[in-house]
């Protein structure tokens, strides 16, 4: 219940002050995918070598990890 209510939470605060992914790792390739990392909401990205550029998000870190609580 309270998860459902901080997942919803962190979706409103998502859309106000989302993350623009500003600050991506360097490009790992791991288990087959190649990837960056997003530094502040560790967002996986899926990485093309082809064309040297992000393709898409491959998917979103846990919500309670995703805001750093210091
Ligand atoms: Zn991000």
């Amino acid at each position: 219940m309270i998860e459902a209510f901080v997942a919803r939470l962190v979706s409103i605060l998502d859309f106000l002050f989302g993350c623009h992914h500003g600050h991506l790792s360097r490009v790992f390739t791991l288990g087959g995918e190649t990837y960056r990392v997003c530094f502040d909401c560790g967002a996986k990205f899926e990485y093309s070598m082809k064309t040297m550029s992000v393709e898409r998000r491959l998917s979103s870190a846990p919500v309670l990890t995703r805001f750093r609580i210091a």
